[in-house]
């Protein structure tokens, strides 16, 4: 279906950081949403959108979804978490959110959708994710993930839905304005269901990373990729796999996949119907990337 599928080969790339916490949880791999080169590779603006089956050539707007983690060295990278037998895993869960998701948009709205890949068997690198978004010129990239958190009983207390979302006041500030209340749009729907909305997580760069104009850089990879493309591009994490209300209340059937698919969706289409078209996406033909430190 996709003819960008040379981009999706590629596995390497994604350092694991794996830990165990739990005897009922297998292991999670944080190192998705947190690693990944400094910066993205500059990107080819001269490519026209690709129109695959489904997908209007009279589209107003162009989403890209990025269903987190897949498959590495034969391994999914995503949280695990081990509930009544079952094992559930993040990267199925994020690529079926994603699936259920481009399919109410393509029936609600005239959107252009696109996935970064089509399997949960593929990892893609994550700079590749976003050198994709922006090469399509998304007016949103969204990165669907699922939580999860360290610790078992009592001291396992996070729970709820929540956005890693680029700062605002530095580097590409408008576009980072956009890219929060877009994320707190999605928030808002996923809420409506019964998640918890624990907000927006803003997270500085740990190693001194910094923006072309010597701000301090977003440490996510996904946000912080979006900034530099100046793409409106964030995280969404839909609840929290090993707490066990929101895992039986959201996360462990189709049924209640499709409803935070749709969730996302109808999010989307709000926030898209009131901001428009993103008019950042043809100023950043001439963003490179700086060097990596
Ligand atoms: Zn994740």
């Amino acid at each position: 279906m996709f003819r960008f599928n040379q981009i999706f080969k590629r596995t390497t790339g994604v350092i694991m950081l794996a830990a165990l916490f739990s005897s009922s949880v297998v292991f999670t791999a944080k190192a998705e949403e947190e690693s990944g080169p400094a910066f993205a590779p500059p990107v080819n603006h001269t490519a026209a959108p690709e129109i695959g089956p489904g997908m209007s050539l009279k589209s107003n707007c162009v989403v890209v979804l990025d269903p987190g983690h897949g498959k590495t060295d034969g391994h999914y990278s995503g949280c695990h978490f081990e509930y009544n037998g079952v094992t559930y895993n993040e990267d199925i869960i994020t690529m079926k959110i994603a699936n259920y998701t481009k399919e109410y948009l393509e029936k609600n709205s005239n959107y252009t959708v696109y996935l970064t890949k089509d399997s949960s068997e593929v990892t893609v690198p994550l700079d590749q994710r976003a050198a994709f978004a922006a090469s399509v010129r998304a007016d949103l990239f969204v990165s669907l993930h699922v939580d999860s958190i360290a610790g078992n009983g009592t001291t396992r207390n996070a729970y709820g839905a929540s956005s890693m979302s680029p700062r605002t006041g530095r580097f590409n500030n408008d576009v980072a304005i956009q890219s929060q209340e877009a994320a707190n749009t999605i928030l808002n729907q996923l809420t409506g269901l019964g998640l918890h909305n624990r907000g927006l997580i803003l997270q500085d760069s740990k190693n001194g990373t910094l923006y072309p104009d010597g701000s301090t850089a977003d440490y996510y990879a996904i946000p912080r990729y979006s900034q530099m493309y100046g793409l409106r591009g964030f995280i969404i994490e839909h609840g929290y796999i090993n707490y066990i209300s929101d895992l039986t209340g959201f996360l462990s059937t189709d049924e209640q996949l499709k409803k935070l698919g749709e969730a996302d969706a109808k999010g989307i289409i709000e926030y898209l119907n009131k901001a428009g078209k993103s008019t950042f996406t043809t100023a950043t033909a001439t963003v490179s990337a700086p060097p990596v430190n």
